[in-house]
């Protein structure tokens, strides 16, 4: 039975990849980071048939340590300060855990496996997945965006994001690893957390609908989006790992949309005019603005087969469905 290793578990993509993996018949370790873990009984309950296990990105040791316990054949690097703009008010802790993490956790394959620079046999052990970010792209090179687009990153998430890119190509590259870089573009579900514009959209319309909150604050959402679905991607991750040759692959749906179009469809999936109940509010916006993204997702078609099964329209249902009825149960 193959075994993977999970960080980032308690979020968004680490719960879909964790049921991905198991129902093609994986072990499944996924790692926590901190004392007495509040997330920890909802992951627990959510996958009991992950094992739990304790380790920090911003800890060399831990990372040694889980690694050496799991024994994985694939390490999956989902854990990050992902939220863009947190990403500004704690720019250090975000390269130490988004960038550094990533330096980290190879160090911990590279000790492990004992892969050294003189051996090119291959047969340096465990795969490994870098969770990028179209983020990278930031203020655009060129659209829509390829594997080879130059990055101009507009955040330091985007700048941590840029260094865990070229550590991983660095790695690949100096000590044989198999180690691929995931170029995602944004990809949503119900479980997106709450301050994600998406999840806030969504919620945001649901809380109306059901006379819970009379308006909805929002930063710019004139920004267009190439939004795609998350249970999709976290197959494309797996989907890289199992490919004769490590390599790295923009993953997107081809099609972008605003903001404003998500707000709209949101709403009106409730039967409601968003324009009636959504206000500018300048605190959310960001200090270097991303206008837009759009993903070439050629590669990943081609060499993976990878194709998204949700399209805009859908996304936007399935996630306000998702928060209606949480938030109808809720009352
Ligand atoms: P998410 O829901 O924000 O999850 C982030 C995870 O990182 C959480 O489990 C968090 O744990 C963990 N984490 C934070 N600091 C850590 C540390 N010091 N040590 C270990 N773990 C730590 O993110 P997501 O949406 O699932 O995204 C997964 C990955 O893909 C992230 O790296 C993200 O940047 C990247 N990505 C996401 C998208 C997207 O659209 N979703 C697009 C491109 C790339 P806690 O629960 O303890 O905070």
């Amino acid at each position: 039975m193959p075994t993977a290793l999970i960080t980032g578990i308690t979020g968004q993509d680490g719960s879909y990849l964790a049921e991905h993996l198991l129902s093609q018949g994986y072990a499944v370790h996924g790692m926590i980071r901190g004392q007495a873990n509040p997330k920890r009984p909802l992951i627990e309950a959510m996958l009991p048939d992950v094992q739990v296990v304790e380790g920090d990105l911003l800890d060399q040791a831990s990372l040694i340590n889980v690694v050496q316990d799991a024994q994985p054949d694939e390490i999956y690097n989902l854990g990050a300060i992902s939220f863009v703009p947190l990403s500004w008010n704690q720019a250090e802790l975000t390269a130490e855990t988004t960038g550094l993490g990533v330096l980290r956790m190879l160090e911990a394959i590279r000790l492990v496996t004992g892969a050294s620079r003189s051996r090119s046999d291959g047969a340096n052990g465990i795969k490994f997945y870098q969770a990028s970010s179209s983020e990278m792209f930031g203020k655009v090179r060129e659209s829509p965006q390829t594997e080879r687009t130059p990055f101009y990153p507009r955040s330091p998430y985007g700048v941590a994001k840029v260094y865990g890119h070229y550590i991983t190509v660095n790695y690949r590259e100096s000590y044989d690893l198999f180690a691929c870089n995931g170029i995602l573009f944004n990809h949503e579900s119900p479980r997106r957390g709450v301050d994600f514009v998406t999840r806030k959209l969504s919620l945001g319309a649901a809380r109306i609908k059901l006379g819970k909150q009379n308006e909805l604050l929002m930063g710019n959402l004139a920004s267009k989006r190439d939004w795609g679905y998350a249970p999709d991607f976290v197959r494309a991750m797996h989907m890289m790992l199992q490919q004769e040759e490590a390599d790295d692959y923009v993953i997107g749906t081809g099609e972008y949309h605003s903001g404003n179009e998500f707000a709209e469809l949101a709403f009106k999936h409730v039967g409601l005019d968003c324009g009636d109940y959504i206000k500018s509010d300048p605190r959310f916006m960001r200090p270097a603005e991303v206008d837009h993204l759009l993903a070439d997702a050629s590669k990943a078609r081609e060499k993976l087969g990878w194709e998204p099964s949700v399209d805009f329209q859908e996304l936007v249902r399935i996630m306000v469905e998702a928060d209606l009825q949480a938030e109808a149960k809720a009352s």
